[in-house]
């Protein structure tokens, strides 16, 4: 599912061209345009959900933990945040569903 104007619909299609640093079948991350740690990578489905209510898929979750820990490993990050915003009131600022991995080891 795409969604018009969502800014991670277009990322994910390619329509607006990102550096991946993950990707596979249903999933992509990327750098956060503004980073608030050193390292800072978003976590996407390529699906629109607009954030962890909207989403009854188990198998994508649990998929993309499993990219999270992917990622993490693959560039030897051991400390980190996953963080989801759910909802304008707890700071959610693009409707698309995703995972901000957070870190104080720079990544190249
Ligand atoms: P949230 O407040 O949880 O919705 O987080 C949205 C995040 O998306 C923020 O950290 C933004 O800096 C980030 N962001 C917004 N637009 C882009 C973009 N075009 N590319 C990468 N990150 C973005």
């Amino acid at each position: 599912m795409y969604k018009e104007n969502c800014i991670f619909c277009k990322i994910a299609s390619g329509e607006i061209p990102s550096k991946f640093i993950f990707e596979n079948d249903n999933i992509v991350a990327f750098n956060d345009i503004n980073p608030k740690a050193p390292t800072h990578i978003l976590v996407i489905p390529k699906k629109h959900y607009e954030n962890l209510d909207d989403i009854d898929d188990i198998d994508l979750m649990a998929e993309m933990l499993c990219a999270i820990k992917e990622i993490t490993k693959k560039h030897d990050i051991k400390h980190y945040q996953v963080v989801t915003n759910n909802g304008k009131g707890a700071g959610q600022e693009v409707f698309h569903l995703h995972f901000h991995i957070m870190a104080q080891k720079k990544i190249d």
